[in-house]
């Protein structure tokens, strides 16, 4: 199978999230996509970065009910903090008979030369790259390993969700009926 691996802390995922994973899984060539829920990013702050275990339970929710979208925890057990290059290696090694690519956002195209070993997952792995709003250009649109695709863009984030329900201010539609009753019945964010 073909799988598109979609990176994140989904802090909480957010319909953002959902619709690219959904554009990716059902309107291009790949088969399934895997969110891959990271316990760290290392250039975020962990200040605001809520349980891995919720994080992980919040997307198993959002997408009980699609069967092209999956949740992994592979993370959780790796060396901290997790690069990209690194957990992609592992998956592709554990995973021989699926074929894997990278989703990503055209602003972290436009980052993507600062991340580590960007070059071995050129080289290794194709981008599937979705459209972000207010982003710069990248040279690496034309890469040969990057394939671009159309796709709704949602101006909504999760530091957008986290600040509104800490104000006591109404989620619905941005997130899942599901995710939201989760996240009031333990008190995250709040
Ligand atoms: P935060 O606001 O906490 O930084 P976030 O909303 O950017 O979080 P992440 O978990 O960091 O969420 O996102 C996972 C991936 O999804 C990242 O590659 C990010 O660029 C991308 N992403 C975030 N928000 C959106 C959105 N609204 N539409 C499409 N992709 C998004």
């Amino acid at each position: 199978m073909k799988i598109g691996l979609f990176f994140g802390s989904f802090n909480p995922i957010h319909i953002g999230h959902l619709i690219i994973a959904n554009v990716m899984a059902k309107n291009t060539d790949l088969d399934k996509v895997w969110f891959i829920v990271s316990p760290h990013n290392p250039l975020k702050s962990s200040k605001s970065l809520i349980h891995e275990f919720d994080r992980y339970e919040m997307v198993r929710l959002a997408i009980h009910d699609n069967l092209d979208l999956e949740v992994s925890d592979i993370e959780f057990q790796l060396p901290r903090p997790s690069y990209t290059v690194d957990t992609l290696t592992y998956i592709q090694e554990k995973y021989p008979e699926h074929e894997f690519a990278l989703i990503i956002g055209e602003d972290n195209l436009v980052q993507f030369p600062r991340w580590k070993n960007h070059d071995k997952i050129l080289e290794y792995f194709k981008l599937y790259v979705y459209p972000r709003p207010r982003c710069s250009e990248s040279e690496l649109k034309s890469h040969p390993s990057v394939k671009m695709y159309e796709a709704p863009m949602m101006d909504v984030s999760a530091t957008y969700i986290r600040n509104t329900i800490k104000d006591g201010n109404s989620v619905r539609y941005l997130i899942p009926t599901e995710v939201e009753e989760y996240i009031h019945r333990n008190k995250l964010y709040s």
